[in-house]
């Protein structure tokens, strides 16, 4: 795949085109870094996480789901030091008036607003703290201020004893939740890599101390492996180790899985060894005994968490942007999206060549067999080239086509998005067909 001149450009575009992603409150003229999902974007994003949640969840034994709730006791964010610490410090320009954060100010270009280019126009720093507030109840007043969580791992530790005891699970063993972030981040930007509302798919796992190292390596190579699995190209991802500077001070070791967007080598998820920080600080602040007894052993302990901490928006428009291509065939440019069927909205589209002698019905019918088990799309409107470059814009890896052959034998072609290979399939083998190449598919370079 060869690089795309305004990527980005072409992406928002298809996206609000074909129903993927639309700006929030449109009509109204949007809302700063707010997005909606569309038809296929919903479709999109529920395939990305239930595909985290079986690899994470669903296929383990040592891995517990969790849902916790968006507002928490406003003692958890003192207790993780969100209250005091989860702050960005910023400077404003004062002649135009944007807002930066500090770290995006080059050191040589100190002063210097990236903006309108004035220099010595940007304010001293101040820290901004990144949670939303709101009230709990009928009164504004500081006693009933809660914070809507700028993450999903607080639900997770305060729970730690709740699950294990429900589970019956003991140490090492890990609990998952996928769920709603807020952050009133300072630039947002960048489509939906950074907004001030989003999903995060978060992992906690709890071990030994003295452990916890094998752990961190068990998870990096796990995870690594989860977004190849997704489809995304490896030599687009890479491993970015935290420097003195970027870990948290608790942190053991700290590494990020970054992918290569347009705009840079960013983050995707966070793999961090948080040592017994979490669970020490909760222990603090609630006066709860938090530690662990381990029957086996007959040692008690607080335990270590290794956790890995992704974003499903950032995910889905990272497997957007990995899968955008743009390629010439017999003379007609076309826009492809190369999702992995996995995660793909729409699994295959059903043609009838033309709309007539009897190809609509056995198209029907063949349609409606297969929606009962994957989603597919019926079309029949306009020249079948157009019909198969309208789901290669939506990302649909297979296309049936039904044509004179069918009356005559009950065979359809199926058409491959990828290698545009055509293959003579019986219609009552299809499913198997189609089931087969997706659990065969292998992302190219
Ligand atoms: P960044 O450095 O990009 O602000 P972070 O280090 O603060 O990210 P974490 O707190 O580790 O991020 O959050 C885990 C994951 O949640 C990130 O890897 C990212 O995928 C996602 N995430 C964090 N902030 C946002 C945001 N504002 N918009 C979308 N996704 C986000």
């Amino acid at each position: 795949m060869a690089a795309i001149k305004n990527l980005m450009d072409k992406l928002v575009g298809l996206c609000k085109r074909r129903g993927f992603i639309f700006p929030s409150s449109e009509i109204y003229g949007g809302l700063n870094s707010c997005y909606d999902y569309g038809p296929l974007g919903v479709e999109l994003k529920r395939n990305i996480k239930d595909f985290w949640w079986k690899a994470m969840v669903q296929t383990r034994d040592d891995i517990e789901g969790l849902d916790a709730s968006i507002l928490m006791h406003p003692k958890v964010w003192e207790a993780s030091g969100h209250v005091a610490n989860f702050t960005d410090p910023m400077v404003d320009c004062k002649i135009c008036k944007a807002r930066f954060r500090t770290d995006e100010i080059k050191p040589e270009k100190a002063g210097q607003c990236p903006r309108c280019g004035n220099k010595d126009s940007l304010t001293d720093a101040r820290n901004f703290n990144l949670m939303f507030k709101t009230y709990m109840g009928p009164i504004e007043e500081q006693a009933n201020v809660v914070y809507m969580r700028p993450e999903t791992a607080q639900g997770i530790y305060v729970n730690v004893y709740n699950v294990m005891q429900a589970a019956r699970q003991r140490i090492p063993f890990g609990i998952a939740q996928i769920g709603k972030a807020f952050r009133n981040e300072i630039t947002p930007g960048n489509f939906t890599f950074r907004t001030r509302e989003f999903e995060q798919m978060e992992m906690q796992f709890f071990v030994k101390p003295g452990t916890d190292m094998e752990w961190f390596e068990y998870w990096k190579a796990q995870r690594i492996q989860w977004y190849d699995a997704l489809g995304i190209r490896k030599s687009k991802l890479h491993f970015h180790e935290h420097t003195e500077q970027e870990r948290a001070f608790y942190a053991a070791a700290a590494f990020d899985i970054e992918y290569e967007f347009p705009f840079g080598w960013k983050e995707l998820e966070g793999i961090h060894n948080r040592t017994n920080y979490d669970l020490s600080k909760h222990q603090e602040y609630s006066g709860k005994d938090l530690s662990y007894f381990d029957d086996a052993t007959r040692e008690k302990y607080i335990p270590y968490i290794v956790e890995t901490s992704a974003g499903c928006d950032r995910t889905v428009l990272t497997t957007l942007i990995d899968a955008y291509d743009e390629d010439v065939i017999e003379g007609e440019a076309r826009t492809v999206l190369h999702l992995a069927p996995v995660i793909a909205p729409i699994k295959a589209g059903v043609f009838p060549l033309v709309k007539k002698e009897g190809m609509p019905e056995v198209a029907e019918k063949i349609y409606h067999d297969l929606k009962k088990h994957v989603p597919v799309f019926y079309d029949d409107g306009g020249a079948i080239g157009r019909r198969y470059r309208r789901m290669d814009e939506a990302g649909t890896p297979y296309g049936i086509t039904v044509d004179g052959q069918t009356l005559q034998d009950q065979t359809v072609t199926v058409r491959d998005r990828d290698s545009l290979v055509q293959t003579r399939v019986a219609s009552d083998k299809l499913l198997p067909f189609i089931q087969e190449k997706m659990a065969g598919y292998k992302r190219l370079e």
